[in-house]
């Protein structure tokens, strides 16, 4: 017990904080990509609050819709193999994605700063004390809390506070090795986070417009889709934790 304890000390600690091109391998449409449309909605009409209060029978379809598309999808090759990634070092998933296709591939530490979409809670005023596993994909105007209120996807709308930020910060400050996958770094305050990670020897940001996006200096910028990416930072991690 105490061996296998010092074993995970002495572990490098891998922060991989992805975004929505990490699915986009699994068939799940990136935000950004198409034209500031998402899924061919404006963001204000889908993804705020001011949305649930306006039409909340077209948000609960919107992510009713996500929600099926997801169940569909599997985890891509980069899911797993930062999945397998475990074996070698002590892994951390910081994910903006309100899919679950991390966990789905065997990762074990996986925080969610923008919600999963697989869960809902309440609408009403105390809405971040329980979450409910959605059974399928549908949720509808029938489904209510317990305090009465009509449950919404728990997913973090542009405009709100994100709850999950500090342990974020906390997790991506103790990082060895960062890598950042697949987000355009466009949403904050997400986009942020990399910035706690000063103590990463190593940083890496894999994204098919990585020469487009801005980081600092101290980035290997890999060009590709995140499955490619991941085999060459795979290789690199290998050496550096061996
Ligand atoms: P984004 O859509 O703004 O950016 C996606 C990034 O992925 C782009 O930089 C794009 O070049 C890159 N990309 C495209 N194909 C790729 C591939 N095959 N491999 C690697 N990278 C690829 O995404 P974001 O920065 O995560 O911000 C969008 C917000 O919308 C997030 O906060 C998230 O909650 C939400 N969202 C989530 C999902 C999901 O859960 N899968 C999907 C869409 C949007």
């Amino acid at each position: 017990m105490i061996r296998l304890f010092l074993y995970h000390y002495s572990m490098k600690k891998v922060v991989v904080f992805s975004g929505a091109g990490m699915s986009a391998e699994s068939g799940i449409q990136t935000f950004r990509d198409s034209d500031g449309l998402w899924e061919q909605h404006r963001v204000e009409d889908v993804a705020t609050p001011e949305a649930w209060r306006t039409d909340p029978d077209l948000v609960t379809k919107f992510y009713n819709e996500r929600r099926k598309r997801i169940l569909e999808s599997v985890p891509n090759a980069a899911h797993r193999e930062i999945s397998e990634l475990e074996k070698l070092a002590d892994v951390h998933i910081v994910t903006q994605n309100i899919d679950d296709l991390h966990e789905r591939a065997g990762s074990s530490n996986v925080l969610h700063l923008h919600g999963n979409i697989r869960f809902a809670k309440s609408s009403g005023p105390n809405q971040e004390r329980e979450y409910f596993e959605i059974d399928g994909w549908e949720l509808t105007h029938n489904d209510l809390c317990p305090d009465g209120h009509r449950l919404r996807p728990h997913v973090v709308w542009f405009g709100e506070a994100v709850p999950a930020y500090e342990d974020a910060a906390e997790v991506l400050s103790k990082a060895d090795i960062l890598i950042v996958i697949g987000t355009s770094l466009q949403v904050h305050p997400a986009a942020g986070l990399i910035h706690y990670a000063s103590m990463a020897t190593h940083k890496y940001i894999i994204d098919p417009n990585a020469n487009n996006l801005s980081v600092s200096n101290d980035f290997i910028k890999i060009a590709g889709g995140a499955s490619e990416g991941i085999d060459q930072v795979m290789r690199e991690i290998q050496k550096i934790v061996s």
